[in-house]
């Protein structure tokens, strides 16, 4: 790895984090890191911008064509159903945690959510203290976080969906494919991009008004994400090559 000999490295997501939630929020030692740190920057997210995909993009450090985890659920089509994306058989690379095993280095993972730890095991060790003061901090986030205003069934969209109040774009999922650096085999036939007001879902009935309070992701309007990096010691790679949060990690793996 590019750390120093020794120097233990944390690798932080911070789970909905967008940009207008990270400057709403007080958070001194962030804030300090950012100001101190050897790099801040806002980096675009990956689409969609959901857990599983950028988790995994950022634990990777890669893109979903190449890593295959394409959205937190996919339809396939032998089995007639939608997988949930949890299960790490799924991911066709090598993970940051599995290549440090290979490299002789012991990784750690902590995290609050189940599905994080079932995707991840592979290739960790051992639990860290996570105020280990020698380690160096990199932080991203995987998506943002909008108030949603209403959400639509998937089967009504498919009918109407050009033209539906709330749908800003339709791609087929070849061009989307291309465009977001994602899997065709494992998107749906379309790609449906609903503005920053609108979500989609399973539901009873064609469309549901939200509360002011609900508040959701999956859009390209949750997409602006912090990124920073603190006591790394140098070099790193130069400022522009930060674009996505996923270059968080992308760099070590270049080493
Ligand atoms: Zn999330």
């Amino acid at each position: 790895m590019a750390a120093k000999q020794n120097q233990r490295l944390v690798i932080g997501m911070m789970d909905g984090m967008g940009m207008p939630v990270y400057r709403a929020s007080r958070m001194p030692i962030l804030n300090r890191m950012e100001r101190e740190g050897n790099l801040f920057r806002t980096v675009r997210g990956i689409f969609p911008s959901v857990t599983n995909v950028n988790n995994v993009s950022i634990a990777c450090g890669s893109w979903p064509a190449e890593h295959g985890i394409t959205a937190n659920s996919y339809f396939d089509p032998e089995l007639g159903l939608a997988v949930y994306m949890n299960d790490a058989r799924l991911i066709r690379v090598k993970t940051v945690f599995q290549r440090a095993a290979e490299w002789g280095i012991k990784s750690a993972l902590l995290t609050s959510k189940k599905k994080t730890a079932e995707l991840f095991r592979s290739g960790t060790e051992i639990c860290l203290a996570a105020e280990a003061p020698d380690a160096a901090f990199l932080f991203t986030a995987d998506h943002g976080m909008n108030n949603k205003k209403r959400a639509y069934d998937l089967e009504k969209v498919r009918e109407i969906i050009t033209g539906l109040e709330g749908v800003e774009r339709v791609m087929d999922s070849g061009d989307a494919a291309e465009e977001f650096h994602t899997d065709a085999s494992r998107i749906g036939d379309l790609v449906v991009f609903g503005d920053i007001d609108t979500m989609f879902g399973q539901m009873d009935h064609p469309m549901e008004a939200l509360s002011d309070t609900y508040r959701a992701h999956g859009s390209m309007h949750e997409m602006e994400l912090p990124l920073i990096i603190y006591n790394y010691d140098p070099p790193l790679p130069r400022r522009e090559f930060f674009n996505n949060n996923l270059d968080l990690t992308r760099f070590l793996f270049r080493v």
